[in-house]
């Protein structure tokens, strides 16, 4: 790994946000989070991965992989990230590196892609990702970025983040270290007010955004910049100007909050949108770090009355599910934040939590589940911290869960256990956010616990079911063969 790369990952390793690096000794710290990656199984995972992932939502930018095109998959439709207006972000630009870039290196392929984007899209900015192979042929992404910002005048930004540095979750951070050292504060916004937030962590997936924006808008609150969900890279690159910042899952992009509160001074909380209560509890601390900075404190008020008349409505609609739901049963296999963020939601329904992973959680994750689940006892008897597709089968099989939970990847577990299942990840098609949030999650629930397609798959298949007749009707024979006359 070249010096620069392994200067940055040491000093992502040395977050003073993460509460679970500064309880390690600075040698343990030096050492990382993360367990080396073994060739090849990196797959679907990769650092560069999770730059992508992290930066891609920036709509107006266009997003160059320089590497093989496998790298860069499918764009289009990977993540459910909606967009308010540009499209550029979804279209999929690579250098396609071939064998002969291999030999000769990749740089003037990458120099002549930039120019082709800016002639062809001319976007405000292009985000080059470093990968695996052009990281180990030896191209500088920097040099090159540097060389085509200053001849096309143009931002053009190094993703460092090759595949091989480690995991997706190492590479959100190294991503967000990108717009940290190049993007964030070099532009002013056209004007500010004591009003200003930013919301990091947020990826608009399936237009979660725009449920809390209604909100935010309705106490007089501006999104000075969403980092990165339906973001624009003149919103992000004056980010620096917020009066308060809200993560939205701290695993993913707290160096963001870190080095903003120590370079701008700007104060951040971590919330959650999930569930009527959280999303009250998010609203009050948004307004409370508003009001430390300045802004008129008869926003309290108006944030509680705002709180006031929508958990009353949000309460009235979710009523009659509440009822349908209550004392079912959910297993909840899902990561980080949304492992106490949907618990709380999942309670507010009415419906038991029988189990939830904490595999990618924090300690405060952990801390906020002993708080839902009444006692560390009651929650180190729910906290799974990992659990193999056999183990969840058997728990579905059992019925000791009436649904599960989870991402794309476990949903044929529970389909072959032939219990109801629903995508609470990114590739998921509804938006759960907001008090608008629960309520549509809540329905979701109850249409897949409630469809009338379990009671057909779970019973014997027509062959199955003639054959035991015959079985049971030649046993009979036998049985009458046998008797005596
Ligand atoms: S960057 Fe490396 S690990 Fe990631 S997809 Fe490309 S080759 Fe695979």
């Amino acid at each position: 790994m070249s010096a620069s790369l392994n200067a940055k990952i040491a000093e992502v390793f040395d977050e003073p946000g993460c509460d679970k690096n500064q309880g390690k000794s600075e040698k343990e710290r030096k050492k990382g989070c993360t367990k080396q990656l073994t060739p090849g199984a990196a797959a679907g995972g990769c650092a560069f991965d999770g730059a992508k992932i992290a930066l891609q939502p920036i709509v107006d930018v266009a997003h160059l992989v320089h590497g093989p095109i496998a790298c860069e998959g499918n764009s289009w439709d990977n993540r459910h990230s909606a967009s308010s207006g540009a499209s550029t972000y979804r279209t999929g630009f690579t250098t396609d590196i071939g064998e002969m870039d291999v030999i000769y290196g990749g740089e003037k392929r990458l120099f002549k892609a930039v120019r082709e984007i800016m002639e062809k899209v001319n976007p405000p900015a292009i985000f080059v990702y470093q990968t695996c192979v052009t990281a180990l042929i030896g191209d500088d992404i920097e040099a090159v970025c540097k060389r085509a910002t200053e001849k096309f005048g143009l931002s053009v930004i190094p993703v460092n983040a090759p595949g091989f540095a480690g995991p997706k979750n190492l590479g959100n951070k190294l991503g967000a270290e990108a717009l940290l050292d190049h993007v964030v504060g070099t532009l002013e916004p056209d004007f500010t007010t004591p009003y200003d937030i930013n919301i990091i962590g947020e990826y608009n997936l399936s237009g979660e955004l725009w449920q809390i924006k209604p909100l935010l808008d309705a106490l007089g609150v501006r999104i000075l910049s969403c980092i990165s969900g339906d973001g624009r890279y003149k919103e992000v690159a004056s980010a620096h100007r917020a009066k308060a910042n809200m993560m939205v899952c701290s695993k993913s992009m707290i160096n963001i909050a870190t080095k903003m509160e120590k370079r701008w001074g700007i104060p951040y909380f971590e919330g959650s949108f999930y569930g009527i209560g959280d999303m009250s509890e998010t609203l009050r601390e948004i307004a409370r770090l508003l009001i430390q900075a300045g802004a008129d404190p008869e926003l309290k008020a108006r944030t509680e009355a705002l709180i006031a008349v929508e958990e009353a409505r949000a309460w009235e609609r979710i009523r009659v599910y509440r009822e349908r739901l209550a004392g079912k049963k959910v297993l909840l296999i899902t990561g980080g934040v949304k492992s106490w963020s949907v618990v709380s939601a999942l309670q507010e329904a009415g419906l038991e939590v029988v189990g939830t992973s904490v595999k990618k959680s924090t300690k405060e994750d952990k801390d906020k589940l002993k708080a839902l689940f009444g006692s560390a006892e009651e929650a180190d008897a729910h906290m799974i911290d990992d659990m193999t597709p056999r183990q969840m089968y058997a728990m579905l099989r059992d019925a000791q869960a009436d649904i599960m939970l989870s991402g794309g990847r476990s949903q044929f577990v529970a389909l072959k256990a032939r219990m109801p299942w629903m995508d609470i990840n990114q590739e998921r098609h509804h938006a759960f956010a907001g008090y608008e949030g629960m309520v549509t999650m809540v329905e979701e629930i109850d249409k897949a616990l409630h469809n009338p397609m379990w009671a057909e798959v779970r019973k014997p298949a027509p062959w199955d079911a003639e054959d035991s007749l015959l079985k049971a009707q030649s046993a009979e024979q036998l049985a009458a063969e046998a008797a005596p006359a």
